[in-house]
């Protein structure tokens, strides 16, 4: 069992002194290290089995720290969106500074950084005294935590787990990157495209870019899954196999022969959908009574992007 408490002063110690640390973001829970020590780092890599290809976001506390991170010439439209949407869910991806370790970046020339809104996110950053590069605090692959339980299910070998008191959104940070002075969206998340387009110029990654791994590292087409077999729910909800689970997002009533039922939201509510999201899938992963389980889709507007983009990527294996 990690040890879990609240002291974010012995957490922000465990982050100095190398060791990993995992705590609550506005997103998701992350998995915390010093991204300016590439032991800790890799220790990340290696503690949630994820491949060295996949690049991790670096979190920051103060905007000044930005010029630790990005290279010395940092658009103007980085600015502009840290204005607008920080602290907050939005990882912006930019020319990095030659100090970011290189396993930070997966060898790239660019780092996504982002200033959470999280008040222990922030107050561990500041603490610590250095910028924190965090992934989701699950294995590789699997379903995003959003409780101090669901990161104690996946993970060991962390120094401290800290305990939540705030509401999470549930879904990650949206990810753009800006370069040669134009941005693209790489990830839907929490904040939508439409918001970012208010602030500069923005378009979605196309569709032959997000296979090439230059643009794209680690959008993989599965991911966030759980692990039974997860399918969408089209349609008919009659004839399910036996010992199935239903994730809903309104309320019905012609759900009969399911082992379990959980409404993420009874309204169709995409904020409730977002923050319930991974808590129903763990749920559903945890439940022996269930061998399967079934989804709604969601409307893909504003939030409801993220939430689709989610459950597509968990349901991939089973299409
Ligand atoms: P997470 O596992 O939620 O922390 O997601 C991190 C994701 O951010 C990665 O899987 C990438 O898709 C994206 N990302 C991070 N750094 C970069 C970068 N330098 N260039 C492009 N995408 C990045
Ligand atoms: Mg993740």
């Amino acid at each position: 069992m990690i040890e879990t408490g609240t002291d974010i002063a012995y957490a922000a110690k465990c982050i100095a002194e190398g060791k990993l640390v995992a705590f609550p973001t506005e997103t998701v829970y992350g998995l915390g290290a010093n991204a300016f020590n590439p032991l800790a780092v890799a220790r990340i890599f290696e503690v949630k089995q994820r491949p060295t290809f996949d690049p991790l976001i670096v979190h920051i506390s103060e905007i000044s720290q930005i010029h630790d991170l990005y290279d010395s010439h940092i658009s103007d439209s980085v600015y502009a969106l840290a204005q607008a949407f920080w602290p907050g869910p939005l990882s912006i991806v930019h020319k990095k500074s030659a100090a970011v370790p290189d396993i930070v970046t997966a060898g790239m020339e660019t780092v996504a950084v982002r200033m959470p809104s999280h008040p222990i996110a922030l107050e561990l950053i500041r603490l610590s005294g250095t910028p924190i590069a965090a992934p989701s605090a699950n294995r590789f692959g699997q379903l995003s935590p959003t409780r101090p339980e669901h990161v104690q299910k996946q993970l060991t070998d962390v120094a401290y787990l800290l305990k939540n008191e705030y509401k999470m959104v549930g879904v990650e940070s949206t990810v753009v990157s800006i370069q040669d002075g134009k941005c693209v969206l790489l990830r839907p998340g929490a904040i939508s495209l439409n918001e970012i387009q208010k602030v500069v110029p923005c378009t979605a990654l196309s569709k032959e870019s997000s296979q090439d791994k230059l643009h794209a590292p680690g959008l993989l087409n599965s991911h966030y899954s759980p692990n039974k077999p997860l399918y969408i729910l089209d349609g008919d909800i009659d004839h399910l196999p036996l010992n199935s689970g239903v994730v809903l997002h309104q309320k019905r009533t012609d759900v009969t022969n399911a082992s379990r039922v959980i409404y993420t939201s009874e309204t169709h509510n995409s904020v409730e959908i977002a923050a319930n999201l991974f808590i129903a899938l763990h749920a559903m992963e945890d439940d022996t009574t269930v061998s399967q389980i079934f989804i709604e889709s969601v409307e893909e507007v504003g939030l409801g992007v993220a939430i689709m983009d989610r459950i597509r990527k968990a349901s991939y294996r089973y299409r």
